[in-house]
């Protein structure tokens, strides 16, 4: 046994989880390989957030069944979020897979291949930090939510809120540094909710603030996912505080309308929202602004829907992460609200938000045309490099050094709704602010 595969579908903790679970195997002796076919170990992270997520997965498991029997000695894992605390369904559905793993759950996979190498877990798996980590990383802070929004799977599968040891993240966070990660992206559900549950009950400043100090190797500290409940000033006032915090909030606000926000159950109004961004905006100058957003959520009518599009048109957010209401069973929506948008006009609400959101972008974007930017270069692709600014735009950089995980400072030369272009700064050409 010598090759892995995992193929990861979903949210940024769904990644976050694969990057460890593959650190676990390489710890087992075995390494990654780009096609599953190649690989003796395949693992699907599966996601159910929406329906077409969850027919990927199923699609997945399926198209592997004739290359498991063909060779009974593979292995196929299936962990995240399709795997409840019940799992008889998914094992009758599914019988040639081996393990199903709940999220974070790893260990009876890292069991099975142990046995396979003949090898001791408890000897070689030590702590979960990817061995050759990309210059960018995701650091789950915390695990689950105790929300409950009534369209949300999440907190059945995930479970309740739970912070990670304090000491251990910033730990975490140096080892990687020292293992040549230049930027780290806390995550959480609520990543904003972090600490509630510890001892002394430390916050998100506080530990933006320690991974700050303590940790003076990484040039970049961003957090997501947050709630507008749980975003304090003093979250706020830490982020404008510290330089090496990016200016970047993701902050969902899933429906512009307040009867819709209560049949969500997300705790907040119209108004609230609108102080807070205005608040953070105040606080922290040119930060940039994400949110998330749902349409067609049962009952929505036209004119609530207008309430959604208004706050995107006001509000000029960085980017929105919209999506067509689908009934996930098994939650409060599901149970008490019925589906009553018709799909073709789900399509048509998001088209809408996309279109206003796609000229918001343009115009937001055309801003940063002559500007010179600070990049973290994180990749190369189509002869190009590519990087984020500290807003977490898109850069392509023409040139020919080897820029491959350096801050440079790069002159913007063209912009789009989803991109920019630039070219090394000269020296004389200051860095901008915004
Ligand atoms: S806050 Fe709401 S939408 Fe976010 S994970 Fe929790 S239940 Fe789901």
């Amino acid at each position: 046994m010598r090759h892995y595969h995992i193929w990861t579908v979903g949210c940024q903790m769904n990644k976050a989880d694969s990057e460890r679970m593959g650190a676990a195997l390489e710890q087992l002796g075995l390494s990654a390989v780009d096609e599953p076919a190649d690989a003796d170990v395949v693992v699907l992270n599966s996601c159910v957030v929406r329906q077409n997520a969850e027919d990927r997965v199923v699609g997945m498991l399926t198209s592997l069944k004739p290359w498991k029997q063909s060779h009974p000695d593979r292995t196929i894992a299936l962990m995240g979020c399709m795997v409840g605390p019940q799992q008889d369904g998914l094992r009758k559905q599914f019988p040639y897979v081996d393990t199903f793993m709940r999220p974070q759950q790893f260990d009876s996979l890292i069991r099975i291949v142990a046995e396979k190498q003949g090898v001791d877990p408890e000897g070689c798996v030590g702590p979960l930090v990817p061995g050759h980590p990309r210059v960018t990383i995701f650091v789950p802070i915390s695990h689950g939510c105790d929300k409950f929004c009534t369209f949300c799977i999440i907190p059945y599968r995930r479970g309740r809120d739970v912070s990670r040891p304090f000491d251990d993240l910033v730990d975490e966070c140096k080892m990687l540094a020292a293992r040549g990660v230049k930027e780290v992206t806390l995550l959480g559900q609520n990543v904003d909710s972090y600490g509630h549950d510890l001892p002394g009950k430390p916050d998100l400043a506080d530990l933006l603030t320690a991974i700050h100090e303590r940790v003076p190797e990484l040039s970049r500290i961003r957090f997501l996912t947050s709630h507008p409940n749980d975003m304090s000033q003093r979250i706020i006032e830490a982020v404008a505080r510290l330089p090496r915090v990016m200016e970047f909030i993701n902050l969902p606000f899933q429906a512009g309308d307040d009867m819709v926000l209560a049949n969500m159950r997300r705790g907040y109004t119209n108004a609230q929202y609108r102080e807070l961004v205005g608040r953070i905006r105040a606080t922290i100058p040119n930060v940039a602004m994400v949110t998330d957003l749902i349409v067609g959520f049962p009952g929505e009518t036209e004119e609530q829907f207008e309430r959604t599009l208004e706050l995107v048109r006001d509000l000029r957010f960085d980017k929105v992460h919209g999506a067509a209401y689908s009934v996930r069973p098994g939650t409060i929506a599901a149970r008490q609200l019925p589906d009553d948008v018709p799909q073709a006009e789900k399509e048509r609400r998001l088209r809408a938000v996309e279109a206003l959101q796609e000229r918001i972008l343009s115009e937001i974007n055309a801003g940063y045309f002559g500007t010179t930017q600070e990049v973290l270069v994180d990749g190369h692709h189509r002869g190009r490099w590519q990087g984020r600014t500290r807003t977490d735009k898109l850069v392509f950089i023409e040139s020919d050094e080897d820029l491959a995980g350096r801050l440079v400072s790069v002159r913007i030369t063209k912009t789009s709704p989803w991109s920019l272009q630039g070219r090394l700064a000269r020296s004389a050409e200051p860095v901008s602010t915004g």
